[in-house]
């Protein structure tokens, strides 16, 4: 047995909370992770993969913070604040914004209590020095990773990404084939009218998927060289539901 493999099996039984549970009146306690040791779970794979309605559903199921990088920038962007200004091109032109930027908006959110437990990481890292970067503020806090690929038909990507709408009000994503909203174009949660993202048209769709084949997807072998915890989930047909069940259930067995 491997250094890694032998700390794993050595690890206690632990619990993690859900929101509305132990440490909260009324709430209920969920066992696991075996491991005491708080986990960031890296939601990896391509634009369309799944990774931002996935880290939804498991930041609320495991009571800890979802940090997308994809959706703090969005929200500098509607601010019209420095960190927007500066990202706003590359984002309309799906291109990966400055490793130092998103590195720092990552590290505010490890910073504060709440992710103390673990977190949700939805779009980041994305390349290479994202990854270093993230390895040594996970380290500095005694965080494990634990790798998540979620893989996808390229096909269902592009049909996924074409038909996204999304609420601007509260980010709740749709799709007009296979998620409609009650009424069409306005969000069932908040009546407001739904958007399209700039970085869905087509010809920016195709260039985030280079963006990705080229900077994002190496890192599975970085993960591997780094003998990470990497597991690969096919996300291609099942409904999120089912995909949500599969990885909650993997992460339940570290
Ligand atoms: P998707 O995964 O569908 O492309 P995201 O919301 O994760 O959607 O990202 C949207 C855009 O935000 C990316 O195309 C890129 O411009 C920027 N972005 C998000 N996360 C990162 C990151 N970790 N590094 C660099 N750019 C990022």
């Amino acid at each position: 047995m491997d250094s890694h493999k032998s700390e794993l099996a050595n690890r206690s039984e632990a619990t993690v909370t859900v929101p509305g549970t132990s440490d909260r009146p009324g709430g209920r306690q969920i066992p696991n992770p075996k491991s005491q040791i708080p986990l960031a779970v890296i939601l990896f794979g391509s634009p369309g993969s799944g990774k931002g309605t996935q880290s939804k559903l498991l930041a609320k199921s495991l009571g800890i913070p979802q940090i997308s990088t994809g959706d703090m920038l969005r929200a500098h962007i509607r601010q019209g604040n420095a960190v927007g200004t500066a990202v706003e091109e590359k984002l309309k032109a799906g291109n990966l914004v400055k490793d130092e930027v998103v590195n720092a908006l990552v590290e505010k959110c490890l910073e504060k209590p709440d992710a103390a437990r673990g977190c949700i990481l939805d779009g980041y890292p994305r390349t290479r020095a994202q990854a270093e970067a993230l390895c040594g503020m996970l380290q500095r806090r005694g965080i494990d990773e634990l790798v998540i690929h979620l893989v996808v038909d390229y096909n269902v990507i592009i049909a996924r990404l074409t038909g996204r709408r999304q609420c601007p009000v509260c980010g709740t994503l749709y799709n007009v084939i296979s998620k409609p909203p009650k009424v069409p174009g306005v969000c069932d949660l908040e009546g407001a009218k739904l958007i399209i993202r700039e970085d869905d048209r087509e010809d920016v769709i195709r260039h985030r998927l280079e963006a990705y084949e080229t900077q994002t997807r190496p890192l599975i072998d970085y993960f591997r060289e780094k003998g990470k915890r990497l597991y690969e989930i096919d996300a291609s047909h099942d409904p999120p539901e089912a995909v949500f069940q599969k990885i909650e259930g993997l992460i339940r067995k570290q």
